[in-house]
């Protein structure tokens, strides 16, 4: 074939469409195992991902034995759109995001992580279901796994020095203004109540830290 032959075929093939590159997605995804999240291990165990009979998924449209409900943001020309549960497999591989033009979590103001991991929390990740909306944060120039929500008791157990001082100056700066006393709001948190803290675990150093939010 000439140069120029060349060129005219190859101009023939046209860019493949969304449709196109959402179903080459769904076709490589491996359904014999659980997709793993290695920023959410926990979300099979917390009900992010529970369990369904006769499921489902809205993007994929198989049939599967677990499904994803929770937060979803959609970008500014998708609002208005319904999200419809989905799978995690499609969660994983990025399909779900790309169909329903969103992301499970916002990750904002984080200038030392790469985005290629911001993106994978934004569109890869089943997001945590926080009261107000959620923070994912970042350690040690990477994000934290979220472990799961926790109470006063918890905080305590754990034994993390960082998480216990990041949850005292965000209650002293909640007391600041009636004079009370960061310990009392500290002593208040209730993990499945509100206020309730959310619990990470820095992937590269370990360190257990986090924040609470209230229920609106
Ligand atoms: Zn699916
Ligand atoms: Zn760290």
């Amino acid at each position: 074939m000439s140069f120029l032959q060349k060129l005219i075929h190859s101009k023939k093939e046209a860019p493949p469409t969304e449709e196109e590159i959402l179903q080459q997605i769904i076709a490589g995804q491996d359904y014999s195992v659980l997709p793993e999240f290695p920023y959410y291990p926990r979300a099979y165990e917390d009900g992010t991902i529970h369990p369904a009979e006769h499921a489902v998924c809205a993007c994929c449209g198989k049939e599967v034995p677990c499904l994803y409900g929770g937060h979803f943001h959609f970008l500014e020309h998708a609002r208005g759109q319904q999200f419809q549960e989905v799978c995690p497999w499609c969660i994983a591989s990025g399909a779900a995001a790309r169909k329903f033009h969103g992301v499970f979590c916002k990750v904002k103001d984080i200038s030392d992580v790469p985005e290629e991991t911001q993106a994978l929390i934004r569109e890869r990740t089943p997001c945590f279901d926080g009261w107000k909306e959620e923070q994912w944060l970042s350690h040690c120039g990477d994000m934290m796994e979220y472990l799961g929500t926790a109470g006063y008791e918890e905080l305590i157990a754990c034994g993390s020095a960082e998480f216990l001082d990041a949850l005292t100056a965000l209650a002293e700066e909640e007391v600041s203004w009636d004079g009370g006393k960061a310990e009392s709001v500290l002593k208040r948190l209730d993990g499945d109540g509100s206020p309730r803290a959310y619990a990470f675990r820095c992937r590269q150093c370990g360190i257990i830290t986090g924040y609470y939010d209230y229920k609106p």
